[in-house]
C-alpha cells in the first residue's frame, strides 16, 4: 500500500497509539473536584503546555476544540460580535477550506462585508489587492498559512506588516502546517491561530484555537463554561492527550524528518515532469509545503485517475478531501486560474514521515502506465 494522502488525514503515530492505550482506562470528568477529577485535569494541562510549546504561545492561550472546522468557526464567528460599531468589514482569500469559505458565506447573509482576496497563477494572494482594500472598517482578517490542495505557504509576514497600521483580529488556519514547518505564534502578530490533530498523526475530532492574550472573542456554544468559557462541553479527554503527545512529536522529530520527505516530494515531481507528458505541477513558482504535490494530468479526469490508482492500492487526492464527494472541480485551481483541462485533471500527493523511497521508486513504475492508459481510453 502507499498512502499518499496525508493532507486528508495522517496515520496514528505509535508512540500517540502506545500513549493513548496506557490512558483509555480513564474516565473522570476534568471539571470534577475529587482527585480522579483532578488527576484527568492534570493531563489535559500538560496537553495544553504541549501544544503551546508547539506553536510558541503560552497554554492560557489555547483553547481545545473538536478540529480545525470548529476552530475557525469559532475564530470567525466569535470575533464578529466583538466589532466595534461601523468596523463590519472582514477580509480572507478565494482558496481558503470550505470551513472559512463557507462560514464567510454566512457572515454575508448576515450584513458582513467580505473581501475575497484574489490569487495569481502561482496561487499567492494579490497584496496590493489587501493593501487596497484594507481600511479603518475592516474588522477580521483571515487567511490561510499553507493551502491544502497545493501546499502554497501564505506570504503571513508581509501581510502582517501590510495589517500593522490597522485594528484588526488578524486569524491564521494552520492546518496544513503542524509538523510540516516549524511556526512560532509570538514571530508574527497572528491573533488567532487554527490546528487540526489529524493532519499530524493524532486521532480526528481534536484541535485548537490559539487566541492571543487579550483577543477580543466570544463563545459560539453556550453550556458549563469550559474552555475559559470559549467552548463549553466536557472536553473530548484522550483525543486531546493524544494531540498533546503528537505536538510534542511534531515540535521534536517530525520537523526533522521533513528534509527527507522534501526529496521523496522533488524526486517524484522531477519523474512526473520528465516522464509524463503534459503535466503541470500547480503551485510550483511558490513556496510550498514539504510534502504536497499537485499535479495536473492533462487528457485525463482527476477523480478516474484516483479511482485508478486506489485499484493499485495507491491512495491520493482529487482535489480537498471534504468537497470531493461532491465532485466539484478545485475552487482553489479555479481561483489560481488554470485552464479548464487542467483544473479537471488535478491530483494531489501529500506525503507524511511514513512514506518511504521504495514507495515513490514503485510509484515511478506504476503511474505512467496508468496515466497512458486513461489517456488512450475511447471516450
Ligand atoms: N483547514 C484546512 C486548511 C484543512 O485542510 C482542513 C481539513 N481538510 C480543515 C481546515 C478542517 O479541519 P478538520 O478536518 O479538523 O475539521
Amino acid at each position: 500500500m502507499i498512502y499518499l494522502d496525508n493532507n486528508a488525514s495522517s496515520p496514528l503515530a505509535p508512540q500517540v497509539k502506545q500513549f493513548l492505550l496506557e490512558h483509555l482506562d480513564i474516565y473522570a470528568n476534568p471539571s470534577s473536584f475529587h482527585t480522579l477529577g483532578k488527576n484527568s485535569r492534570q493531563l489535559l494541562d500538560v496537553a495544553r503546555e504541549q501544544v503551546a510549546y508547539l506553536l510558541g504561545g503560552s497554554p492560557r492561550e489555547i483553547i481545545f476544540t473538536s478540529g480545525g472546522t470548529e476552530s475557525n468557526n469559532l475564530a470567525i464567528l466569535g470575533s464578529l460580535p466583538c466589532a466595534p460599531k461601523g468596523q463590519n468589514h472582514i477580509i480572507t482569500t478565494k482558496v481558503e477550506h470550505p470551513s472559512v469559505l463557507n462560514t464567510m458565506r454566512y457572515c454575508e447573509k448576515q450584513g458582513w462585508d467580505i473581501t475575497y482576496l484574489p490569487v495569481c497563477k502561482s496561487g499567492l494572494p494579490d497584496l496590493d489587492y489587501l493593501t487596497n482594500s484594507i481600511s479603518s472598517r475592516t474588522f477580521l482578517v483571515s487567511v490561510m498559512y499553507a493551502n491544502n490542495e497545493t501546499g502554497v505557504i501564505l506570504p503571513i509576514d508581509e501581510i502582517t506588516r501590510i495589517l500593522e497600521k490597522y485594528n484588526v483580529i488578524f486569524h491564521v488556519d494552520a492546518t496544513q502546517m503542524i509538523g510540516r514547518q516549524p511556526l512560532s505564534v509570538s514571530d508574527h502578530s497572528i491573533d488567532l491561530l487554527t490546528i487540526s490533530a489529524h493532519k499530524f498523526h493524532s486521532l480526528k475530532g481534536a484541535g485548537a484555537l490559539y487566541v492571543k492574550d487579550g483577543t477580543r472573542i466570544s463563545s459560539t456554544v453556550q453550556g458549563g463554561k469550559q474552555e475559559r468559557n470559549l467552548r463549553s462541553g466536557t472536553e473530548n479527554f484522550h483525543n486531546i492527550i493524544a494531540m498533546g503527545q503528537a505536538s510534542y512529536l511534531a515540535k521534536t522529530s517530525f520537523l526533522d524528518k521533513m528534509d527527507k520527505i522534501e526529496q521523496m516530494r522533488n524526486h517524484l515531481q522531477n519523474f512526473i515532469l520528465h516522464n509524463i507528458p503534459q503535466c503541470v505541477v500547480n503551485g510550483i513558482r511558490a513556496p510550498r509545503i514539504a510534502n504536497t504535490l499537485n499535479v495536473s494530468f492533462r487528457g485525463v479526469l482527476g477523480d478516474v485517475l484516483v479511482r485508478e490508482l486506489s485499484q493499485h492500492n495507491v491512495y491520493v487526492s482529487h482535489g480537498a478531501a471534504c468537497s470531493s464527494g461532491a465532485r466539484e472541480p478545485s475552487h482553489v485551481l479555479k481561483a489560481m486560474n488554470l485552464e479548464w483541462d487542467f483544473i479537471t485533471s488535478a491530483i494531489r500527493f501529500s506525503f507524511s514521515i511514513y512514506n518511504t523511497q521504495q514507495q515513490i521508486e514503485d510509484l515511478k513504475e506504476l503511474l505512467p502506465k496508468v496515466v497512458d492508459k486513461l489517456r488512450n481510453m475511447p471516450e
